[in-house]
């Protein structure tokens, strides 16, 4: 069986629009933020999902609200629906027309 997409891991906090993966997570305080470093974008999950945060301190936060200032803040994908049939036959319809468009190009 061909595989189309190479799937990113199943995450149920959401995954970049642009590229279905993300880079992991920051914390400002208590609260988690989802990123992807390659689109600069980044998303909120929530409020004490992790207990990382409680193994750093202030200047952590400081520094990783620093780098998240530079983010745009957007929606996240859901990593099964970026998976889903439609971007797979939408991708797999591309491959077509672009063998195809190849050929009248000959
Ligand atoms: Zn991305």
């Amino acid at each position: 069986m061909t595989k189309l997409l190479t799937l990113p891991a199943a995450d149920h906090f959401g995954v970049c629009p642009c590229c279905g993966k993300a880079d992991g997570h920051l914390n400002i305080g208590r609260d988690h933020w989802m990123y992807c470093r390659t689109h600069r974008v980044k998303w909120y999950i929530g409020h004490d999902c992790f207990p990382d945060w409680r193994g750093q301190t202030a200047q952590d936060w400081r520094q990783n609200e620093r780098l998240l200032a530079l983010f745009d803040e957007i929606e996240p994908a859901r990593p099964d629906l970026f998976a889903s049939d439609d971007v797979l036959l939408a991708h797999a319809r591309r491959q077509r027309m672009h063998s195809r468009s190849k050929q009248l190009a000959r």
